[in-house]
C-alpha cells in the first residue's frame, strides 16, 4: 500500500497546510473519542473516506464470524436457532441500532434490505391512511427509494408529489388532508445536507399525515432521535456507518402507537404470530416482529451484532460530536485548499450528515486519481467527489490529508490521466 496524503515534494505543501494539519492534531489529542479507530482494522497508510459506503472492518467480527460459522452453525446446527438465539436475532440486533437512532426497545427489527423495508413502510402507510392518496417524497431522493414508491404508488393507488425537504412545508400545506404520508431521508446521500426530522415530522402530523424516514446515512452518523421527533417509521442500513459489512441486513422502525395496526404487504411467516404453529391462515404478531418476513440472513446478523458491539461503551450523541467536527474541519480544508471546486452543500457543520461532496466536471477522474494516491473516497453522478467521514475510524489528520491530496492531484492534472477514463460497474 503506497502511503497516503500529501505527494513526496521539497516543499511543505501550500502555505494553508501548516496551520491546518496543526489544528488536526490538537483535535485528535483533545478528542474524547480517541480510542475508537483501533477497534477497526483499516490497512496500513490508507485514507478511507468512504465508510459512508461501506464502514471498515470492526477488530471482533472476524472471530465472531468465524465462531458463527464454526461452532454455531458447524456443531450446533438447527438446534443454534434456539441456543445461539438466532431466531430472536433480528429483534435483539434492532434494540441495539434503534439506542442509535433514539428508538426506545422493541420498536426496530433487522433481517431485510432498505429497498425490502422501505417497499413495506410505502404500502403500510398508505394502508393506514385510506381515503388519501398523496405521498410527498424528494425527487433527489436515492433512487431506489423513488424506484419502490413508484411501484407501491402503482399498487396502492397513490399519488407521488415531489418536495425539496425546504420545499416540504408549502407543500404540504397545499394538499393537506390528502396526504397519507411524508417520505424524506434526513441525510441527502449526495450532498450531505441534513434537514430537520423533529420540524418535518410535526409538519406531516399537523395535516394528518404520516412520516417515513430513511435513515441509511443517519445512524452511526448524526444523533437523530425518532422518538422524540415523533416519527411513525423509519428504514436505514448497517452497512455503512455502522460498519455491519457488505449486505449487512437493514433496519425497520414502526412506533410502539402504530404496531398494531401496521400492515405490511409481505406477510412472511416469521412475520406471524406464532410462526411454528404452522397455520395457514396469516395472523400478524401484535409487534414489531410483523414487520419481519422470512428467515434472514443469520451470519450476516451475527456479524453485524459483532460491529455493534463494538459502540456498546458509545452514544449517539458521542458519535455526532465527533462527526461534526471532523466534517467541520473538512469543509475548512477543502474551501482553503481547493476553492476551485464548490462544495456541493452547506458548509455549516450541523447542517451536515457525515459526509461532504464536491463538484468537479471531472469528478470520476479526480476520485480515481485520489484512489491511486491512497485516499478512498467516491464519484457520484454526475458531477460529485464524495468524502465521507466515519466518526468510528476517521481522524481530523486524514480529512486534512484528504484535501491536501487532492489539491496536489489538481496541481499535477492526475486526474486527466488517460488510465482513469473508463468507469467501473460500483462507483
Ligand atoms: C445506501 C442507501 C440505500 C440502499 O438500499 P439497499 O436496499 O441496501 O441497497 C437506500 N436508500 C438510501 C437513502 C441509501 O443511502
Amino acid at each position: 500500500m503506497r502511503p497516503a496524503g500529501p505527494a513526496p515534494s521539497d516543499d511543505d505543501g501550500p502555505a494553508a497546510a501548516a496551520p491546518l494539519l496543526a489544528r488536526a492534531h490538537e483535535l485528535d489529542e483533545a478528542e474524547p473519542l480517541r480510542h475508537l479507530p483501533g477497534r477497526y482494522l483499516l490497512p496500513e497508510g490508507l485514507l478511507y473516506l468512504d465508510g459512508n459506503s461501506l464502514g471498515a472492518l470492526p477488530a471482533g467480527v472476524p472471530d465472531a464470524v468465524a465462531d458463527a460459522v464454526r461452532r454455531q452453525w458447524g456443531e450446533g446446527l438447527v438446534a443454534s436457532w434456539n441456543t445461539e438465539g438466532w431466531w430472536d436475532a433480528p429483534q435483539r440486533v434492532g434494540d441495539a441500532v434503534g439506542r442509535l437512532v433514539g428508538a426506545a426497545p422493541g420498536q426496530v427489527v433487522v433481517g431485510d434490505s432498505t429497498s425490502v423495508q422501505l417497499f413495506q413502510c410505502y404500502v403500510a402507510a398508505a394502508r393506514m391512511r385510506p381515503g388519501r392518496r398523496v405521498v410527498v417524497a424528494d425527487p433527489d431522493a436515492f433512487p431506489t427509494d423513488l424506484h419502490l414508491l413508484s411501484s407501491a404508488a402503482r399498487l396502492a393507488d397513490l399519488e407521488v408529489v415531489p418536495a425539496r425537504p425546504h420545499e416540504v412545508p408549502a407543500v404540504l400545506a397545499a394538499r393537506g388532508g390528502e396526504v397519507a404520508l411524508l417520505a424524506l431521508a434526513e441525510v441527502d446521500y449526495r450532498t450531505g445536507e441534513r434537514c430537520d426530522v423533529a420540524a418535518l415530522t410535526a409538519a406531516a402530523h399537523e395535516v394528518g399525515a404520516l412520516a417515513l424516514w430513511d435513515l441509511a446515512h443517519s445512524v452511526g452518523a448524526t444523533d437523530v432521535d425518532l422518538d422524540a421527533a415523533g416519527a411513525d417509521l423509519a428504514v436505514g442500513c448497517t452497512y455503512k456507518h455502522l460498519s455491519g459489512g457488505p449486505g449487512a441486513p437493514a433496519w425497520v422502525y414502526v412506533a410502539a402507537r402504530h404496531q398494531r395496526d401496521v400492515d405490511p404487504p409481505l406477510t412472511g411467516w416469521h412475520g406471524h404470530a406464532d410462526p411454528f404453529a404452522m397455520d395457514g391462515r396469516y395472523v400478524p404478531a401484535d409487534d414489531v416482529r410483523r414487520m419481519r418476513v422470512g428467515t434472514p440472513p443469520v451470519l450476516s446478523l451475527l456479524a453485524l451484532e459483532a460491529a455493534l458491539g463494538t459502540l456498546d461503551d458509545v452514544t449517539a450523541a458521542q458519535l455526532r460530536a465527533r462527526s461534526t467536527s471532523l466534517v467541520g474541519l473538512l469543509v475548512e480544508a477543502l474551501t482553503a485548499l481547493v476553492p476551485e471546486l464548490p462544495l456541493a452543500g452547506p458548509a455549516d457543520p450541523a447542517r451536515l450528515g457525515g459526509h461532504v461532496a464536491v463538484r468537479s466536471p471531472d469528478a470520476w477522474g479526480v476520485v480515481r486519481a485520489l484512489a491511486a494516491r491512497g485516499v478512498v473516497g467516491d464519484f457520484r453522478a454526475p458531477d460529485l467527489v464524495r468524502l465521507g467521514v466515519a466518526a468510528t475510524t476517521t481522524t481530523h489528520a486524514d480529512v486534512v490529508g484528504a484535501a491536501l491530496a487532492l489539491r496536489a492531484v489538481l496541481d499535477a492534472d492526475e486526474h486527466r490521466g488517460a488510465e482513469h477514463a473508463v468507469r467501473s460497474t460500483v462507483t
